[in-house]
């Protein structure tokens, strides 16, 4: 597991949220760093050379800047700008900054901008030593602020502050609820505002919430980018790539983040770096392009060691874990997150707590120290859950999941992917779902106006250009006197609008079946679906049969064959899955490697031959791909809906739900099979969902009934 700087952590200057994917490690690192970044002190980078001149030990006040600070009383442009210094420079000096900018308060004229902006800053370096009471009297004066033209200001600075206090503590809903009210500020302070947006970005990509985030994320780089520093606009860029991981849009994420590298190689600082290079590592780890993955990683750590702060150290270690987990070095895995796990304790790092248990009890794990390793993993898990950092919890679900598998802990490993697909519903199923949905919807809508509105214009142009053309042969006809040809002319251009019409009602049709198509594969998208559903599911109860296919390895094929042929895999997959199936059945992208697949049939029976004949037809034959041939098999779940025997109608949410979970006890049995429910011996829903959430043990003890297909030999997916 990996994470960036959390929001909860020591925000600096900006947070960047953690990510959803494999591997317990790198992710939080950026996650803290952003999260230290957003707030304006915390960590921020460090610049290379010293941003603050340290204060000479036997004076008060810091040298060279403090002497061009302006004199009390002065509202000074540069000390705006000399304040901005510090909050860059303050996550990796902390006491040199928190002593220049005592020095500097005392030049300040109360109630100023100037004023409140050195109490933020100093407040996030309190926050960031764990020193609450010192914030808390900082904000104080915030609440009462004495200049009226500034009180909406440090209000909000107030509530930003609060909430990294709280996500600090691991209470990140509340910490979100503290920023809950940010329409009300959208006319006033932006630079409180912008650290707000940040802030709520970094938290709700945290808690798994990927789509907010990104609006967040955009409203807060919009206001970093009118203030010209870059290296503000730097850390935003990261927040961001973060959460395009978590959004698994991989590629977004990779130019987003070598945005950011290019823009921080300008003007770099140690905090910067540390951020950029460490979301590299995390977003290369997933593309698998290991050899990058592993220096951008081994440059976070060198980044971290030089800055010298245990926070940022800790953290980067225990994402070095997670790479080493993944090039199967389990000693030196090990022997990392022990070291980063102390220094965690010692900072009160909750995220790098987490990161560094998880990682240290899969290495464990690996190294057959299996019960050890488990109570490790799950007390890294638990953290998260703890303060509600989903996005976490849920890859090390995922992560101890995979580990358990390998370790022929099935039960274990069946009910670790089970509690990671609880999360991930939660997190991407129900809010998110329909939010990307809506958000989808939206985006597709107001493409489609505007093409419309391009066509429309365009075909109004070709009226014009006919109606003038049809003008001027009138007037030839009419001063030739020829009538019949003016008519024959007339009858071309009337043909020709006719001709306009049809291809504008035409387009009209292609745009909107374009809005209902996967554009990779052709198959219906989820927008489709959720209008096709309607059909099936009657009151909102579903009936019928539903599968849900998830390509087996689907990484391994993108890492050892490349992106392109991954997505060729994915176009062939969707023919097979089409010529498997009848025209009226409805086959749905419903996500990256995953379809949806929904036959109006309630007949167990045919739902479980059908069944083997989508594993046999998917895994049979290799796909072939640029002279080479790929190996696929996929795991299926399914089930027919009223569920037997006592025909439970569901929701077709909590439906795809049940499939889901069934599906994932096809892969932690081995892969390339399918598994289906035949029954469940529930009286109600409530009992159904007691039982379909310990599926593995309610099948061992026979209350659920389940249907277990085998897919084809030989065709194991590349290593
Ligand atoms: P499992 O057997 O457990 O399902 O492992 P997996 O590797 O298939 O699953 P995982 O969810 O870890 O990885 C899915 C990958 O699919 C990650 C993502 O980068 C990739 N992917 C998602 N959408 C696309 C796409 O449109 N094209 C390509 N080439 N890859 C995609
Ligand atoms: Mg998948
Ligand atoms: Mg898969």
């Amino acid at each position: 597991m990996s994470s960036v700087n959390s929001a909860g952590k020591q925000a600096a200057r900006s947070p960047v949220g953690r990510r959803l994917g494999p591997a317990y490690c790198a992710h939080r690192l950026l996650i803290c760093c952003l999260s230290l970044a957003l707030l304006g002190l915390g960590l921020s980078a460090c610049k290379p050379e010293p941003l603050v001149e340290p204060a000479p030990a036997s004076s008060a006040a810091p040298a060279a800047d403090i002497d061009r600070a302006p004199a009390t009383g002065a509202s000074d442009a540069s000390v705006m700008k000399e304040l901005e210094r510090i909050e860059r420079a303050g996550p990796v000096k902390p006491v040199e900054s928190e002593r220049y900018l005592l020095a500097l308060q005392a030049r300040v004229k109360p109630g100023s901008a100037e004023l409140l902006e050195l109490l933020i800053l100093r407040s996030n370096l309190a926050i960031n030593r764990r020193d609450t009471a010192s914030a808390e009297s900082h904000m104080k004066l915030m609440r009462e602020w004495p200049n009226p033209r500034l009180a909406a200001e440090a209000k909000l600075a107030q509530h930003v502050l609060r909430a990294r206090l709280l996500a600090q503590s691991g209470q990140l809903e509340l910490a979100k609820k503290e920023l809950s009210d940010l329409n009300s500020y959208s006319a006033g302070p932006t630079s409180a505002l912008r650290r707000a947006y940040s802030l709520l970005g970094a938290l709700q990509s945290d808690t798994g919430n990927a789509d907010a985030a990104l609006l967040n994320l955009h409203q807060a780089l919009k206001l970093a980018e009118k203030t010209g520093e870059a290296w503000r606009r730097v850390d935003l860029l990261g927040s961001l790539a973060n959460t395009y991981v978590e959004a698994q849009q991989l590629e977004r994420a990779e130019q987003t983040i070598n945005e950011a590298l290019l823009e921080a190689e300008r003007d770099p600082d140690t905090y910067m770096l540390l951020n950029v290079q460490t979301m590299r590592g995390i977003i290369y780890a997933e593309l698998g392009k290991h050899a990058l993955a592993q220096r951008a990683k081994q440059e976070a750590l060198a980044h971290a060691r030089r800055s010298g702060v245990e926070d940022l150290l800790s953290l980067a270690l225990a994402n070095y874990a997670d790479y080493h987990l993944k090039q199967g070095n389990y000693t030196e895995a090990l022997r990392l997150a022990e070291e980063a796990l102390p220094l965690a304790m010692k900072t009160q790092d909750l995220s790098s707590q987490a990161v560094a248990l998880a990682n240290m009890g899969l290495a464990k794990i690996a190294l057959k120290r299996v019960e050890e390793g488990k109570r490790d993993a799950l007390a890294g898990i638990a953290i998260d859950a703890k303060r509600g950092a989903n996005s976490g919890a849920s890859i090390g679900w995922q992560e101890l999941g995979a580990y358990l598998e390998k370790a022929g802990d099935l039960p274990g490993a069946a009910d670790a992917y089970h509690r990671y697909r609880k999360l991930i519903d939660q997190a991407l199923r129900a809010d998110t779902r329909k939010a990307v949905l809506e958000a989808q919807a939206r985006y597709d809508d107001e493409r489609r106006a505007q093409e419309l509105e391009l066509l429309n214009r365009d075909m109004n142009l070709k009226s014009e250009q006919l109606r003038e053309r049809d003008l001027r042969l009138k007037l030839w006809a009419a001063l030739g006197g020829c009538v019949l040809l003016s008519g024959v002319l007339l009858g071309l251009a009337y043909q020709r609008i006719r001709k306009t019409n049809l291809a504008l009602a035409s387009s009209n049709a292609a745009l909107r079946v374009q809005g209902e198509r996967d554009p990779l594969t052709g198959l219906s998208n989820r927008r489709h679906f959720q209008a096709a559903i309607k059909r099936l599911a009657d009151q909102g109860r579903l009936s019928g049969t539903v599968f849900l296919i998830d390509i087996d390895h689907f990484k391994r094929i993108n890492d050892g064959y490349g992106h392109a042929a991954g997505d060729s895999v994915l176009i062939e997959i969707a023919k097979r899955l089409r010529s498997t199936l009848r025209d009226e059945d409805l086959v749905v992208r419903w996500g990256g490697e995953e379809f949806l697949i929904v036959v109006d049939t309630r007949d167990a029976a045919y739902a479980g031959t059908l069944a083997q004949r989508l594993l046999d037809h998917i895994g049979s034959e290799p796909v072939s791909h640029g002279g080479q041939s790929i190996p696929i098999t996929a795991s299926i779940g399914f089930a027919s809906f009223p569920i037997a025997p006592q025909g439970l109608a569901l929701s077709w949410e909590r439906a795809i739900d049940l499939v889901d979970t069934v599906m994932y006890m096809a892969k932690a049995h081995g892969r390339n099979k399918a598994y289906g429910i035949q029954s469940i011996a529930a009286e109600d829903e409530a009992s159904l969902l007691l039982l379909a959430a310990r599926m593995e043990a309610a099948w061992h003890e026979g209350s659920v009934q389940l249907l277990a297909l085998q897919g084809p030999e030989p065709v194991s997916p590349p290593t």
